[in-house]
């Protein structure tokens, strides 16, 4: 089943059109990555898909009712960001309940529920602490952990490895594909690295300048590029 369609999507800032008729769908369970360089608009895509934008055209399906113009705290996505975002006077607990409270959830259910999520990320003993406290890995841990909590439909992730050294890279890459594995989720995973998109995907969604060049399984992206730009790109290291 299709759990999120984009038809023909277009985004402008001013005259500058980022997004340009982007067409894409995402079974449910599937982890697509939207892989190409810096600039080419993989952010601007997750933030029309979470709502935190809206787009200029076309549209937006999610688990077949239109979301188009839906504010993000009314569809069923969470979205992890590059830098964290955690709210650094607040404590672990209070950062990853942040979701459940602005949902009115009871407390006691949201107590058991946070440390249900940190055990998840193997986090159950950092609920007092505070962002400044913690490792970057740890940090990317809780912001994941905020994420999931919700129970979202489908989870995007923007570059959530990039700010990691590369041990802590290849452990974090193995944790979220076995919690998303475990929960069923339908993702996305933003990324410019090459090697984390073959790795990770289901399917790989090449862009450039805010196009869509390829759709395609990783075998099918890496060994049958279908453009001069895919081939140049997958085929170079940075
Ligand atoms: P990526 O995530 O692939 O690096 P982005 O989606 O962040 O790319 O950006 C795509 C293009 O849109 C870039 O040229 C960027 O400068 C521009 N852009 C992104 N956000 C804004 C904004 N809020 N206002 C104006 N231009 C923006
Ligand atoms: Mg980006």
């Amino acid at each position: 089943m299709e759990e999120l369609i984009l038809n023909q999507v277009v985004k402008k800032f001013g005259d500058n059109v980022v997004v340009k008729n982007i067409s894409l769908s995402i079974k449910k369970g599937e982890l697509v990555s939207l892989l190409g360089p810096s600039g080419c608009g993989k952010s601007t895509t997750l933030r029309l898909i979470s709502g935190f934008l809206e787009p200029d055209g076309g549209k937006i399906t999610m688990n077949d009712s239109e979301v188009t113009h839906t504010p993000p705290n009314k569809r069923d996505t969470a979205l992890v960001f590059q830098n964290y975002a955690l709210f650094p006077h607040m404590t672990v607990a209070e950062n990853v309940a942040y979701g459940l409270k602005m949902r009115k959830v009871p407390k006691s259910e949201i107590k058991s529920r946070v440390s249900e999520v940190l055990k998840m990320v193997h986090l159950d003993h950092f609920e007092d602490r505070y962002p400044g406290q913690l490792s970057g890995g740890q940090q990317q841990r809780v912001a994941l952990a905020r994420a999931i909590i919700v129970n979202p439909r489908v989870l995007l992730l923007d570059e959530p490895l990039s700010n990691l050294d590369a041990k802590l890279r290849d452990e974090m890459r193995n944790e979220i594909l076995s919690l998303q594995k475990r929960l069923d989720l339908t993702c996305i995973f933003v990324t410019h690295d090459q090697e984390e998109a073959l790795v990770l995907s289901d399917k790989i969604v090449v862009m450039d300048e805010g196009n869509i060049r390829q759709i395609g399984t990783p075998s099918e992206i890496f060994d049958s590029p279908k453009s001069y730009f895919t081939a140049h790109f997958v085929g170079v290291r940075n």
